[in-house]
């Protein structure tokens, strides 16, 4: 059964349980601090198990693009090595909330795997949890373990402890006791040798879980304690690839048909093969698993950077790039090339790697071409550490340096080193690394207290797309203290009209007044999950008051105003530039917005002038804003609005419609386009290979734009006496500039050659040697020209110019060669003699030096003494 034939007989088997399927969710996370990609199937449907939101159907089924590289699950450092876990997986899922429970999620399992996909019994082996006795105290899962017995002989179920058989997402959130299903494929020799039982959770490469049922019925708290939820879930999860290995009878995911195609274009690209050779080996399962991994974190818009989740992808990126220079020999981009055969294989499960194949090719490229350089400089610096080194062990705090400055990874340091017979001292190193985090954790350090709940189960509402002002209650509230903001407090209100920080726009600001009068500032207004947090500085005092809570309504405006005309920038972009624009990021704030595109060349200054033209115009028409809440999915695509990969969007969407524009969007808009006044872009940049990035402004920004050049304008027409037509009068003046420069040097020619003809005739003989010395007007290279003429003239020159320039003394001697040679004379010698006059010192060559000083009335004792050398 090949992959695509796997994964669909998956989701249609739940489908026929009544299950709804659902598509995977982006990968990358965006309002979640606790979770920064998709690490599990349950990851998207968290607030699904919390109770804050609502599924459409109480049983799902999927597959999820899951990326474990950071945090509770990273499984970074043992991909390549072993033949089973990978960065980014599909994991294939089916879902219960608050509807079925442990009875029918083990039998559609054991159905599934057994009668569907005819796996042989006597292979699988089970766990259930046994309990435990620490803080938690629970007790073995007998549920599970009799519903097993049901249909597995029961010395095949194994209990297990709370490392493997108790599933928790992050340090908070949804967890419970799991029971895995683990396959066992060694050959039968192998298993007449050494039983399957003791090698279940053993990380045997042959025995290995592949898949987890969860049954979801706590939630574990900030301060680590466990509460039953209020509804029990299922949620499970099963290793896609690790299925496909077994259906297909392979010992290794790496010889399924997810990536026998990818390894097959690598080992043509790198003229090598898979299979002969460990390291080899080891290099090509790193780059068919990583490209995975980046591809699709580009394709949800997540672009390698410098932090947070960007960084994890460049980190990833650059260890495939390191294997494959390193083992490979690859010293030339060649990763982004697999893009091709990976969007062919996968690209009819995930059209995003179809549609944006070109993008994720081109910053793949680009990111390996500066990676590569990067290497490079590190080998050089790497060679001078070694020559500076006395002995055969490389200073720890050296490849640090190297690491940390210059981005040069260490273990490829340690491996370079070796062949070069050094080692460095690894002890130093660590605790340098150890300094840096530290450093790291003291300024990102926050903390944040449990929740003080004040109303129980209150549903909180976003009003703020109606209103800007309303009546409050305090539901919760928490400090949470950071070493960048100090102390600081989160609260939640019952409703809020506060617009949290979300889809490219900024949080609102605002204040909460209490009945008596008192106000408290309210900072900031974030998202998690789906929780509108609201920042203070402080509490109220008496925390069960009704406040009043009003927003800023000018910021608020600015924004709004930013944030319409983002949309009416991005249809321009779109109908200018053409529909191969998307959207690759947005920022609005009060004061200005910036828009991320994908584009691949240079916006031109027309293009620019056509783009604002076009949102103007429709600012000029006035168009009324038209704004549907809960429009189905479907409908709102089939209208043409606009969908962005990487965002999350529920069953039903909001659409923003100012006439052709139509956008799927949650943020707030002005009324109608006039607000806007007018719109301006301050500049057109690059940000990464193919992605473009436009900053505009709007409204008062504008008028204080328009004013502050209007102001420019003024004192330049000043400057230029009031003229009609400043610019061209700045064209005359530099039209006149131009002719003044060429006179002038015109007439500094000719004062060098009258100066010469003028110095020919000054210059005596004594003892068969031309001499003069003298001090002269003109500037180092000036005299230097100045020597070389008159020398080309002579055979027997010596020549002691001085000049004083900005305060500063110069000497410079020039002696002809046959002089140097017959007489043993140097000018680098004679201008150090004499340089001291000048408080200064200086060289050169034998035939011409030159000597600069701080002290030029030294400069005729100098020239005096110049004649001492010819007698
Ligand atoms: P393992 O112990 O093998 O690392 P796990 O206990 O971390 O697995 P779960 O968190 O229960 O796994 O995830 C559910 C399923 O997802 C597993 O049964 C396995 O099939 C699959 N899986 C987990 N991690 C990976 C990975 N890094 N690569 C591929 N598949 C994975
Ligand atoms: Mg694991």
């Amino acid at each position: 059964m090949n992959a695509q034939d796997i994964r669909s007989k998956f989701l249609q088997f739940f489908e026929s349980k009544k299950h709804s399927i659902v598509p995977s969710a982006p990968m990358v996370l965006k309002n979640d601090p606790t979770l920064m990609f998709v690490n599990s199937g349950m990851a998207p449907f968290k607030e699904y198990f919390l109770g804050n939101a609502e599924p459409k159907n109480t049983r799902l089924t999927d597959t999820q693009k899951c990326l474990r590289v950071s945090g509770k699950h990273n499984d970074l450092e043992e991909v390549g090595y072993d033949t089973y876990h990978h960065t980014l997986f599909e994991m294939l899922g089916n879902w219960s909330f608050g509807d079925y429970f442990k009875e029918e999620a083990i039998a559609w399992a054991w159905e599934l795997l057994v009668d569907v996909y005819k796996i042989d019994k006597d292979i699988l082996y089970v766990t259930v949890f046994e309990g435990s006795d620490d803080a938690d105290n629970l007790s073995l899962d007998t549920e599970a373990f009799d519903i097993w017995k049901k249909h597995i002989s029961e010395d095949r179920i194994l209990k297990g402890n709370k490392k493997d058989n108790f599933w928790e997402m992050g340090d908070q959130g949804p967890c419970g006791p799991c029971s895995e299903i683990h396959v066992d494929i060694r050959t039968p020799e192998e298993k007449a040798k050494v039983d399957g039982k003791s090698l279940v959770n053993q990380d045997h490469p042959q025995v290995v879980e592949i898949w987890n049922l969860v049954f979801m019925q706590y939630n574990r708290k900030a301060n680590g304690s466990l509460e039953p939820l209020p509804n029990k879930h299922i949620d499970t999860g099963m290793g896609f690839e690790r299925l496909c290995m077994v259906l297909q009878d392979k010992k290794s995911n790496y010889d399924t048909d997810v990536f026998t195609p990818i390894i097959r274009e690598i080992e043509t690209i790198t003229n090598t093969n898979y299979g002969k050779n460990e390291k080899t080996n080891i290099a090509i399962r790193v780059i068919s698993d990583h490209v995975r991994a980046v591809a699709f974190s580009i394709a949800d818009g997540q672009l390698p950077s410098n932090t947070g989740a960007g960084y994890v992808i460049r980190r990833i990126l650059r260890r495939a790039v390191r294997y494959g220079f390193t083992f490979l020999n690859t010293k030339e981009p060649f990763i982004y090339r697999l893009v091709e055969v990976l969007a062919q294989k996968m690209g009819e499960a995930f059209p995003e790697l179809i549609s944006q194949k070109q993008l994720i090719e081109n910053v793949i490229r680009e990111e390996e071409a500066s990676f590569l350089r990067t290497l490079e400089q590190g080998l050089s610096l790497l060679d001078s550490i070694v020559e500076t080194t006395k002995g055969k062990e490389v200073l720890g705090s050296k490849v640090f340096e190297l690491k940390d400055t210059y981005g040069f990874p260490e273990d490829l340091t340690d491996l370079i080193l070796r062949e070069k017979g050094y080692t460095y001292n690894t002890e130093e190193f660590n605790a340098e690394l150890e300094k840096q985090k530290q450093r790291g954790r003291e300024s990102s350090a926050l903390q944040s207290d449990d929740w003080t709940i004040l109303l129980e189960d209150n549903e909180q509402e976003f009003i703020g797309y109606d209103r800007l002002e309303a009546q409050v209650r305090l539901v919760k509230y928490r400090k949470v203290t950071s070493k960048k903001e100090g102390e600081q407090f989160q609260l939640v209100f019952n409703l809020t009209p506060f617009y949290p920080e979300g889809g490219g726009q900024v949080g609102d600001k605002g204040y909460l007044e209490a009945p008596n009068g008192d106000v408290i500032y309210i900072l900031d207004t974030k998202k998690e999950n789906s929780v509108v947090i609201h920042i203070s500085k402080n509490l109220p005092n008496n925390l069960n008051d009704s406040f009043k809570a009003v927003v800023d309504v000018k910021q608020r405006f600015r924004t709004e105003c930013n944030h319409t005309a983002t949309h009416l920038l991005h249809q321009g972009l779109r109908e200018i530039l053409g529909t191969h624009v998307e959207q690759k990021g947005s920022s609005v704030h009060s004061k200005y917005l910036r828009f991320d595109f994908s584009h691949f060349s240079k916006v031109t200054a027309e293009q620019l002038e056509e783009v604002e033209a076009f949102v103007n115009a429709r600012i000029a028409g006035k168009l009324a804003l038209q704004e549907q809440r809960n429009v189905p999915m479907d409908e709102a695509i089939n209208d043409g609005a606009m969908a962005l990969f990487g965002e999350k969007y529920g069953d039903t969407v909001r659409t923003i419609r100012f006439g052709q524009s139509i956008e799927l969007c949650g943020g707030t808009h002005v009324k109608n386009t006039s607000d806007i006044w007018h719109f301006k872009i301050t500049s057109e940049s690059a940000v990464a290979s193919g992605i473009r990035r436009i900053e505009a402004i709007t409204n008062d920004a504008v008028k204080d734009y328009f004013e502050t050049v209007d102001n420019e304008y003024v004192a330049i027409k000043h400057l230029l006496n009031n003229t009609k037509e400043p610019a061209k009068a700045v064209l005359t003046l530099q039209d006149e500039n131009t002719a003044l420069k060429k006179e002038i040097e015109k007439l500094l020619k000719d004062k060098a050659k009258n100066l010469k003809g003028d110095l020919k005739a000054e210059i005596t003989e004594e003892n068969g040697v031309a001499f003069l010395a003298k001090q002269i007007d003109l500037d180092a290279g000036g005299i230097k020209d100045l020597c070389f003429e008159l020398g080309s003239q002579y055979s027997n020159l010596f020549l002691l110019f001085g000049a004083e320039n900005d305060g500063k003394a110069i000497l410079s001697c020039y002696i002809s060669k046959e002089l140097v040679a017959e007489k043993g004379l140097n000018a680098g010698q004679v201008v150090r003699e004499l340089g001291k006059h000048i408080q200064g010192g200086g060289g050169g060559q034998s035939f011409f030096a030159t000597a600069g000083g701080k002290n030029p009335s030294g400069i005729a004792q100098a020239l005096e003494e110049a004649k001492n050398y010819i007698k």
